[in-house]
């Protein structure tokens, strides 16, 4: 395996199976995983639940030991299946948040805090513990909070203690299980670029995951999708958006709308012709064709469906005439169903758009944010 220094984590070949008790049934739940996270980088896990992105957070917290593969910290290997080497968690230069936080309901806010200063891999004196731990708790906001006791902390602080401690530790790289899902939505996007911030000001690599594809969008450095123990794309989160790599990326996440066709060969350089039910569709977007593949799903998101208000009267690549079956005002925007022949798209249109139900109107798919799909 090749290890660069300016990686903090590198996995390859990561499996994991489960052998399910009652049934005897085995299951993969990490599947030929592979993946390098730069140092400093906010790395997210994303995909829906039993996707297996818990499976892989904690094999690489040493809290399960794989089938196959090997991992690397640090370019040291705390993990190889072949070597038979495992790395118990507390000598990985890691620390982890769980989802539940973990923090002692017996113990002060202080005392939460200090515990792996007092008893972890780094232990340093009373004086030293005590002037960290407040200066970390004010960095997080929770200086006046350190005599409390934790279970006097509402659910964002709680979150902040946890993080709190888990820095203390000086993690080479930190663990997220989704952290924010206990929270309320309002408190969710608030601590998203709390955490963000606080993740750059101590430039620490941080692991994360999350089933919640705005929160992955919004933190991350790089995302990695996760499907059925397998990895589907990865990419900063504008080329996972604009560019997705297969159906299930471009489904899971953001709204898209997809349309079946055969790839008519490329129409230039530039990009792929796709013959669809409602005629041919230009793609700019495209990644090359595994060999032989011709089936091909279009993809544009609803943004860059514009719906014009006069039907075109010549046939010009993406342009056609359609019927707006639904329109839905939200304030900022109205979201727009029409129907072109038997192909339904949603368009998200200015909100003072006049069109209503049963109106024709023109709609033009944006070549340059056309996407063909393979898979
Ligand atoms: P969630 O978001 O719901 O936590 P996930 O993507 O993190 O989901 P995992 O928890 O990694 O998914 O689970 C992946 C698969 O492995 C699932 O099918 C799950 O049922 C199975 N699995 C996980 N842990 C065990 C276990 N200890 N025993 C048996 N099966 C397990």
């Amino acid at each position: 395996m090749s290890v660069s220094p300016d990686h903090a984590v590198t996995i390859s070949g990561l499996e994991k199976r489960f052998t399910r008790k009652q049934s005897s049934e085995v299951s993969l739940a990490v599947d030929n995983v592979g993946f390098t996270v730069p140092r400093g980088d906010f790395f997210t896990l994303l995909g829906p639940s039993g996707c297996g992105k818990t499976t892989t957070l904690r094999c690489l917290a040493g809290l399960e030991s794989a089938d196959r593969g090997e991992i690397l910290m640090n370019g040291k290997s705390v993990f190889s299946a072949e070597a038979r080497r495992d790395v118990p968690p507390e000598d990985r230069p890691i620390a982890m948040v769980p989802q539940s936080y973990g923090i002692w309901p017996h113990m002060k806010v202080f005392d939460n805090a200090a515990f792996p200063l007092r008893y972890g891999r780094k232990t340093c004196s009373r004086t030293e513990t005590r002037t960290r731990v407040l200066a970390m708790l004010e960095q997080v906001g929770l200086g006046e909070y350190a005599d409390r006791w934790s279970t006097q902390l509402s659910g964002g602080q709680q979150q902040r203690l946890a993080l709190a401690r888990a820095l203390l530790c000086e993690p080479e790289v930190l663990l997220l299980d989704e952290p924010l899902s206990n929270l309320d939505a309002k408190l969710r996007a608030q601590l998203r670029s709390e955490l963000r911030s606080f993740q750059q000001k101590f430039g620490v690599t941080t692991l994360y995951v999350t089933h919640d594809q705005g929160e992955a969008l919004a933190m991350s450095d790089t995302i990695v999708v996760m499907n059925k123990g397998r990895i589907e794309q990865i990419g900063s989160p504008g080329e996972i958006y604009d560019s997705p790599a297969s159906r299930f990326v471009a489904d899971f996440v953001g709204s898209a709308n997809l349309i079946p066709g055969v790839a008519d060969g490329p129409a230039d350089a530039g990009a792929v012709e796709v013959k669809t039910s409602i005629g041919l569709l230009r793609c700019e977007r495209f990644a090359t064709p595994p060999a032989g593949v011709r089936e091909v799903h279009v993809c544009i998101r609803p943004e860059h469906v514009r719906v014009v208000g006069e039907v075109p009267e010549t046939i010009l690549a993406n342009r056609f005439p359609a019927r707006v079956t639904a329109t839905e005002y939200l304030g900022d925007r109205r979201e727009v169903v029409i129907a072109v022949d038997d192909v339904v798209l949603r368009a998200h249109a200015d909100a003072h758009l006049a069109a209503r139900p049963g109106d024709e109107v023109g709609v033009e798919l944006d070549p340059a944010w056309t996407v063909a799909l393979w898979s």
